[in-house]
């Protein structure tokens, strides 16, 4: 006999491409957030994410009337006609983040718009609708998404241990603040706040918001143009280097990217100064031409390429090794460091 899936299993079965562990949640959510205009996004977890993920916005809000839409499969505010599809702005279009961590989870959305008077309080388990109801709230959204594939065990299985789940999400909240210094994050883990940043624009506040004071204290500003590749951001002395590459941030025309030609730049810029397997700190801003560029945007993947590969580790060198030895120049500079 051939069924024809009803709603919710298509939904619990188009989860596992969206939704693959906590921290998919926390990026679909927060990109929400951010093509929602809002200013502020607090995000709070709990055992990394798996018991408990509330991401917190003051942005545009959902009317009432549209809530439950929302949450439907292939519903998005961001997309009317496949023409749309070209010039597409925002992070989001598919309309699958919501209705899928609705499907999975055991959901709460409280939201408002600011013209609205009061807001709306909708609570969903495994895709079934438990409450809709009018509720006080300030401007903006708040989702709460606990217990993630508590429906699903087998897939509940593949995740790993609370501490690595939730440092899937630290990395990604890093990346995330570090490509928005004008918008301010916070991050929350088993109650204390591991990330913080002002939002007031300007990178090394950023910095210091999401390292502390040991990193940004000890920045070098990189300022460089070649082959129609403009670099900017900052690098960390010699000495804050470490022994992983989790301190290496490369964003290219915004968007977080991995790239071998860049760490190999990075690397043989630094290679006189530092120790070997030692890696420094970098959070470099890449601006180029983006049809130069081809970023395998597969949710899991950020490799990068350029079509000019000489160009681009040439350019990335030169960054490096002149903010490097400006430094170096500096009166009463003090090499010993
Ligand atoms: P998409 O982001 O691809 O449009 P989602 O399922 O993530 O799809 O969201 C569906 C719709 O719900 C969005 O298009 C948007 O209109 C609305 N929405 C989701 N999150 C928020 C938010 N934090 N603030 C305002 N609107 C939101
Ligand atoms: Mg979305």
């Amino acid at each position: 006999m051939i069924n024809i899936l009803d709603q919710n299993t298509i939904n619990k079965i188009a989860a596992g491409e969206v939704i693959e562990r906590p921290m998919s949640i926390v990026k679909e959510l927060v990109e929400n957030s951010l093509d929602a205009n809002a200013t502020n996004i607090t995000v709070e977890i709990k055992n990394g994410g798996i018991s408990y993920i509330r991401v917190t916005d003051n942005g545009d809000g959902i009317d009432k009337d549209e809530v439950r839409k929302a949450y439907m499969r292939h519903a998005t505010s961001k997309l009317l006609t496949s023409e749309d599809l070209e010039g597409i702005m925002t992070l989001g279009f598919r309309g699958e983040a919501l209705s899928t961590i609705a499907a999975v989870t055991e959901t709460e959305m409280v939201t408002k718009k600011r013209d609205s008077l009061t807001g709306v309080r909708y609570m969903i388990n495994g895709g079934k609708e438990i409450e809709f109801s009018e509720a006080g709230a300030p401007d903006g959204t708040t989702i709460i998404s606990k217990n993630i594939f508590f429906n699903t065990p087998a897939r509940l299985k593949f995740l790993k241990t609370s501490v690595t789940e939730g440092s899937y999400i630290n990395d990604l909240m890093i990346r995330i603040s570090l490509s928005h210094p004008s918008i301010s994050f916070r991050l929350i883990s088993n109650g204390k706040t591991v990330l913080s940043t002002s939002g007031n624009g300007k990178v090394k506040d950023t910095i210091y918001g999401i390292y502390g004071r040991d990193i940004s204290n000890n920045l070098l500003p990189v300022d460089h143009t070649s082959d129609g590749i403009k670099i900017s951001g900052y690098i960390g002395k010699p000495f804050i280097s470490k022994g992983n590459r989790s301190f290496e941030n490369y964003f290219v025309n915004g968007r977080y990217i991995t790239n071998v030609v860049i760490a190999k730049a990075i690397e043989e810029a630094y290679k006189t100064r530092i120790m070997q397997h030692k890696f420094p700190f970098t959070a470099l801003f890449f601006q180029m031409d983006p049809t130069m560029c081809d970023v395998n945007i597969h949710p899991t993947k950020k490799e990068f390429k350029y079509y000019n590969e000489k160009a681009l580790f040439s350019a990335t060198f030169h960054a490096v090794s002149d903010a490097l030895s400006e430094r170096e120049y500096m009166p009463g500079f003090n090499i010993s460091e």
